[in-house]
């Protein structure tokens, strides 16, 4: 094989690979990463494939090899190709997902002075010319970065290209400098034989060199090199004694390449498999016979649905041991968020020194070692968030995704828009391996792949209860509008009221559940609880301060908002919900005598506070716990026994079809907070909807209950699993601009859905984005509804400035 394909670090190289020649001499291997040049520069590339023919006449040379071991395996290259295809994303962005960390280096461009420059070539120029021209010659060169800084980067490309043109400097090209290397730690060792150390220490001790004579000592009875800082914290040696003693060739300093180990100030308890219950049984057994079926049937995906508590991590646990019985390994995701300590204890003290963990607070470095050490096989288990999937676990045999239903799974803010959850189910089909996917509420979508017969499905109905009583507790569903018909004005109910003076005052902890997402951006009546909506679309209108205006982010709709509830006429129209700030300065008046803790994202930015927070509560420094989604998330606190939702409507009024299954999904995980201690528990939901279907079926446990009104709905509107969606959104720093951009674009594909006579294909916008500002920049977009609109937009050039996010989440 003479040619290879090879994937460039280049965003002109968008989709595709470019042929090169394999230079005699060189072995190359398919997910090699090598230089090769391209235009005027050398940049790195990644080999996806070798050929015996290029596809294009006249190819360059790969200019040299950067990793001896291929850094990406072969599933690993078809997955990249996948990815691409799949999300419409540049095939780099694709790889680069899977190289390791510092992996990828940029070229950056310099201009350089030129030593034949007269000083009559200067007279022709302008001052700011001048300038530059005297900046590049005395310092030699220049980045284009560090003259973009001063001049902006218009006006510095303009000078750099017209000082080229007059041959007065040059453009040249440099790599970024590398960003991570092996960690290296300076250690010592004898440089002669320990007897001949002892008799030179004895003979030193008689000089009164005793401090020379004591590190000789040490190190004689060592077997391995030692660290220099522990033979500094041993005997104390000064940086004099080392050197007198390195001086006469009786010691002498390495640099050995050391671990950064993330789990290494963890005190590790090993535990051993718990006996399982019968439908823990049951559920293990059919993954395990999975195990054992021949690599090329079709992928195995199993959806392993159990309330929080049921089990479902020790059956992770048991399958992971059974892999690794095989001699293969395991890759589980875990949310970022129940990334703690304690998930990972579990994992590593079943599995010690046998796993890997990686998540985002890791060093550089950190991430650089683990890495390499995955990919050398030294761990049984990798255990991260959502990037974890793209580890070089190699004899793949088992992924575990536990909570599958989380959002977090999909990257949503840049390239390549992957959804870890896809992206496993693939990867499973290409290299063997068995998906366990694990959630008390499944996404509607993985449940209907059940249904429809594609995944496996196994149920665990009942918590594993060590303790008798601590069942799923009670919850009870109160009518806000009752209250305020009452003359209750406050935001506690009568009920919650009541029941939180009753466990404050029993010495039991209180949890109050805020979904902040969504509040108060919509308008509601306080009195009937009435929500203003599209009436083309159905979704919530949402409100906008600024021009007081109701806006319908899907169509682009705007109305006033009204003076009086459309429905039932009352003045109180205008309730906007309220914040966790605010919630904590009722709960503080209302309850004087409890003491208060709140967690949400404005409290906890460091890097311990969760945990801090946490602990407090846990030692139960606090009686009422408030906060926001955080805190619905796999928190085991035996002490609380009261679970408050203030108001769980908020998050139905999203400008998202995904709303009621969303609001399901965090009203279970709440409720779940309670009673997971032998004192029991009560669940209270305070609403505006008590008969809406996800704040009914939340309320009762019922998955199916919610599962089949959720699924109808979906096809009556042919949202997914009935449809493909595609949401292409463009940002400008001009609300205009911004606009007329996404009209034009609209035009576009509407033109080309009809020329191609696409029946099956709608569009939906244009209409600003929900979040409508970012980063100073507005967003508008365009959302495509059909069987499968990435058909069509791969086969289109993306216009500049445009994002594409296939099967979107959180519209
Ligand atoms: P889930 O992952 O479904 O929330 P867990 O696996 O965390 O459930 O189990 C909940 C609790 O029950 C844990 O404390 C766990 O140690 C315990 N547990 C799980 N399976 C068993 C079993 N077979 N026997 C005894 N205790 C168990
Ligand atoms: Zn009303
Ligand atoms: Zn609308």
């Amino acid at each position: 094989m003479g040619y290879a394909e090879v994937s460039v670090n280049s965003p002109i190289a968008q989709r595709r690979t470019f042929s090169y020649t394999i230079p005699s001499g060189l072995t190359i291997d398919v997910g090699q990463a090598v230089w090769v040049p391209f235009g005027d520069k050398t940049l790195q590339g990644i080999v996806l494939e070798l050929n015996d023919y290029p596809s294009v006449e006249g190819t360059r040379e790969i200019a040299g090899i950067i990793d001896p071991h291929p850094v990406l395996s072969t599933a690993q290259v078809k997955l990249a190709h996948w990815l691409s295809e799949y999300y419409l994303s540049f095939l780099f962005e694709a790889v680069a997902l899977m190289l390791p960390p510092g992996f990828e280096r940029k070229t950056v461009t310099f201009i350089s002075a030129l030593s034949t420059t007269q000083e009559s070539d200067r007279s022709s120029l302008t001052q700011e010319q001048r300038d530059v021209l005297g900046l590049v010659q005395r310092q030699g060169k220049i980045s284009l970065r560090e003259l973009e800084r001063k001049l902006g980067s218009g006006q510095a490309r303009l000078i750099m290209s017209q000082l080229v043109s007059q041959r007065l400097v040059v453009k040249n090209y440099e790599l970024e400098p590398v960003k991570v290397r092996p960690k290296k730690m300076p250690h010592l060792k004898l440089a002669v034989m320990a007897d001949e150390a002892r008799q030179e220490a004895a003979s030193l001790r008689e000089k009164r060199a005793i401090r020379q004579a004591a590190l000789l000592d040490f190190l004689a009875w060592q077997s391995e090199l030692v660290p220099l800082s522990k033979v500094r914290q041993s005997v104390g040696s000064s940086a004099s004694v080392l050197k007198a003693l390195v001086g006469k060739g009786l010691v002498s300093l390495e640099q050995v390449v050391v671990r950064r180990d993330p789990l290494a100030c963890q005190s590790i308890t090993t535990s051993y498999p718990l006996t399982l219950t019968i439908a823990q049984r049951s559920a293990l057994g059919s993954i395990k016979a999975s195990l054992l079926k021949p690599a090329d049937t079709l992928p195995y995906v199993f959806l392993l649905h159990g309330v929080t508590g049921s089990g479902k991590t020790e059956i992770y646990l048991q399958a992971l041991a059974e892999v690794v019985k095989q001699g293969r390994r395991g890759i589980v995701l875990v949310p970022e968020i129940a990334l703690t300590p304690q998930t990972i204890e579990r994992f590593v003290s079943r599995f010690p020194g046998r796993v890997a963990v990686l998540h985002s607070k890791l060093s550089l470095g950190e991430r650089y070692d683990e890495w390499h050490r995955i990919r050398d096989g030294e761990f049984d288990v990798v255990i991260g968030s959502r990037s974890a999937i793209f580890a070089p676990q190699p004899e793949l045999g088992l992924i575990v995704i536990d909570e599958e239903h989380e959002w977090t799974y999909k990257q949503h803010d840049k390239s390549p828009r992957y959804h870890a959850r896809d992206v496993a189910v693939k990867l499973a089909e290409l290299s063997g391996a068995v998906v366990i996917l694990g959630s008390a509420t499944p996404d509607v979508e993985t449940f209907h792949h059940t249904q429809r017969g594609n995944y496996q499905l196994l149920q665990l109905t009942e918590r594993v209860t060590p303790s008798e009583g601590s069942s799923l507790p009670k919850v009870e569903v109160v009518d806000l509008r009752d209250e305020l018909k009452a003359g209750n004005r406050s935001i506690f109910s009568r009920s919650l009221s009541q029941a939180i003076t009753k466990a404050v005052r029993s010495g039991e902890q209180v949890i109050l559940f805020l979904n902040r997402r969504g509040a108060a951006t919509f308008v509601q009546c306080r009195h009937c609880g009435f929500v203003l909506r599209c009436k083309r679309c159905e979704v919530a209108l949402t409100y906008h301060w600024a021009e007081g205006t109701l806006l319908c982010h899907q169509c682009n709709y705007r109305v006033p908002v009204p003076q009086n509830c459309p429905r039932c006429r009352s003045q109180r129209i205008k309730f906007l919900g309220i914040g966790t700030q605010k919630l904590e300065q009722e709960a503080s008046h209302d309850f004087p005598q409890a003491r208060l803790l709140r967690w949400d994202s404005d409290v906890t930015g460091g890097k311990y506070s969760h945990q801090e927070i946490l602990n407090r509560f846990r030692a139960h420094q606090a009686d009422i716990l408030i906060g926001t989604q955080m805190i619905a998330k796999g928190l085991d606190l035996p002490q609380v026994t009261l679970v408050g939702v203030v108001i769980a409507d908020t998050g139905l009024n999203l400008p998202d079809f995904r709303a009621g299954e969303r609001t399901f999904q965090l009203l279970c995980q709440v409720a779940g907070r309670a009673g997971r201690g032998i004192l029991g528990g009560k669940v209270i939901i305070q609403t505006y909807n008590p008969e809406h279907y996800s704040i009914q079926a939340a309320a009762n446990y019922d998955y199916t209950d919610f599962y089949d009104r959720e699924i109808n709905y979906r096809r009556q509107l042919r949202n997914p699993p009935f449809s493909q969606l595609a949401c292409l959104t463009y940002s400008h720093t001009n609300d205009a601009v911004c606009q007329r951009e996404a009209e034009r674009v609209k035009r576009l594909l509407i033109q080309e859905i009809d020329s191609r006579g696409i029946a099956d294909l709608s569009l939906i916008g244009p209409a600003p984005a929900f979040v409508r500002r970012l980063r100073g920049r507005f967003r508008w977009q365009i959302i495509l509804r059909g069987s499968e609109p990435s058909a069509l937009l791969s086969e289109l050039p993306i216009p500049q400035g445009w994002a594409v996010d296939i099967d979107p989440v959180g519209l």
